[in-house]
């Protein structure tokens, strides 16, 4: 029997790519914000829905980027959740800050707002929240504390691609927001990231800090890297921005598909994606309450890879239990992080994912925990 994996990228035809990079072998011209990266950097912009749009390397880079150019150099304090993937933690230590970890609401497992303030101290810079799965953070709740308290707000939202929120696009909320285009994401360049903002005088910061601290100029202005986005990259997002409603269309179909069979089972939650989203179907992700539905998350992860169907604890285990933090920070208590952590488990959902592999997925789960 073939094996199903959680994921598998989404890719456009063969010919089309190999037509979009022909032009670079006549111009030369591989990377530096050359006419690809500019067309790409336009045209993600309008499916955005943003005002402002930076295209890097990678998504990371992109986040590292964010927090340098809304939380400044000199270090501090972000409060954020430990409930992510490990990207998210490792660019606020990576560029010299301290996360403050912050419980999630167990219902949207984003940061819980309710929970922010009590966090804030006298050297906290920013919000870092996640759109988990797509699922939008408090954007009001936070915007209000950040407000008050003069903090800036960066939202990952690496799984949140296209989505509009009350028909605005979802990278307009905070001062920046960053979306991933790593292959398995719902777009992808292979690699590559963008950050989305509505200020301008960004735009120039994180083009020079993008390329070792200057932009259109010799005058190197600050510590930059290197997090360009290559030609044959950007050909990669033209290619596939162009089929973006045929592959969410048919995440959703997949989707669908899982929520006729699994909704509403004694002990299992299913994602619930609230009325003003526009979604983008980027994740299955499942709830198994041992006490209810009669089996762990684990349990039922092994019954599906004992039939070749790989789910993902995602996300599993929470950052701030990584080795390398051990004992670095004062970790607060996230017990509603670390409860869903242990129930969670990805299915799998891709634009390729056929129904009858569907099908194959909740047949092997509901016969697992007994309901078939
Ligand atoms: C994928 C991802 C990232 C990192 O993006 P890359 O493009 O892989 O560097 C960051 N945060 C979250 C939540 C992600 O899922």
């Amino acid at each position: 029997m073939d094996k199903i994996y959680v994921t598998s990228p989404s890719l456009p035809p063969f010919d089309e790519y190999v037509a979009e990079i022909g032009s670079l072998w006549t111009s030369g011209v591989l990377t530096h914000q050359g006419p690809k990266y500019k067309e790409l950097e336009d045209k993600v912009c309008g499916y955005l829905g943003v005002d402002y749009a930076a295209l890097f390397a990678n998504g990371h880079l992109a986040l590292e980027g964010a927090l340098w150019a809304t939380c400044g150099d000199e270090g501090g304090e972000i409060i954020t959740t430990p409930y992510t993937f490990a990207s998210t933690t490792q660019a606020i230590v990576h560029m010299g800050f301290t996360p403050v970890f912050c419980d999630i609401d167990k219902r949207t497992m984003t940061i819980d707002v309710n929970k922010i303030t009590d966090l804030i101290s006298p050297k906290t810079k920013g919000i870092l929240g996640v759109h988990v799965y797509g699922l939008p953070c408090d954007v009001d709740g936070i915007a209000r504390i950040a407000e008050e308290h003069g903090l800036a707000v960066v939202y990952d939202a690496a799984h949140a691609f296209g989505e509009r929120l009350r028909g605005k696009g979802v990278g307009r909320f905070g001062d920046v927001s960053m979306f991933s285009f790593h292959a398995t994401k719902v777009f992808n360049t292979v690699e590559g990231g963008g950050l989305t903002f509505a200020d301008d005088t960004l735009y120039r910061k994180l083009c020079a800090w993008r390329q070792f601290g200057s932009y259109e100029s010799e005058a190197v202005d600050c510590v930059g890297t290197n997090a360009k986005m290559t030609e044959m990259h950007a050909c990669m997002g033209l290619c596939n921005l162009r089929h973006m409603s045929e592959f969410i269309a048919a995440r959703k179909q997949a989707f669908e598909r899982y929520q006729e069979a699994l909704r509403g089972l004694y002990g299992v939650t299913t994602i619930s994606y609230p009325a003003d989203l526009e979604p983008n179907y980027a994740y299955y992700p499942v709830l198994f309450n041992p006490e209810e539905c009669g089996c762990t998350r684990d349990e039922v992860a092994d019954a599906l890879e004992a039939e070749g169907i790989f789910g993902r604890k995602y996300f599993y285990p929470l950052t701030s239990s990584f080795g390398c933090y051990r004992n670095k920070f004062a970790i607060q208590e996230t017990p509603v992080a670390e409860r869903i952590s242990n129930e969670i488990l990805c299915l799998p959902l891709y634009s390729g994912l056929s129904l009858e592999d569907v099908d194959r997925v909740t047949d092997v789960l509901l016969r697992r925990l007994g309901r078939k």
